[in-house]
């Protein structure tokens, strides 16, 4: 847990958020500005600032899994999701609690922006 961090503070239900899941590791809301028809942040209850920092690899497991589990939910799991964690300035990152977004309900381009 970090005091200051936006994700902690969801976490904490300090800062409201639109949960779809929570597990004992994990919870899961939808990005307050969605990319696309359905948007889902999903992160680990410990505070890791980034991919970098990473040391249980079993933390990204549970994510993941948790990804293609409201995949389901939300009815893309067949149509097609895309999984991003974005590390550091060139890939975007703007939120330092490790994420995964879902991204799904539409077409993606490739390669990404
Ligand atoms: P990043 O750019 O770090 O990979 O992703 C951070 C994501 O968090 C962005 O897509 C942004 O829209 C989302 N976000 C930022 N602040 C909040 C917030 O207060 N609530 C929710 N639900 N999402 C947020
Ligand atoms: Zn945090």
């Amino acid at each position: 847990m970090a005091d200051d961090c936006l994700f902690c503070r969801i976490i904490r239900n300090e800062i409201p958020a639109k949960v779809v899941a929570k597990t004992d590791d994990c919870i899961a809301f939808r990005d307050i500005n969605p990319q696309a028809p359905s948007h889902v942040l999903i992160i680990p209850r410990e505070h890791v600032p980034s991919l970098n920092q990473l040391r249980d690899p079993d933390v990204v497991g549970r994510m993941a899994m948790l990804a293609a589990e409201i995949a389901k939910q939300e009815g893309i799991a067949d149509s097609g999701y895309r999984t991003v964690i974005n590390t550091n300035a060139d890939a975007g990152q703007t939120v330092f609690h490790i994420h995964m977004h879902l991204l799904g309900g539409r077409g993606m381009g490739w390669p990404p922006g």
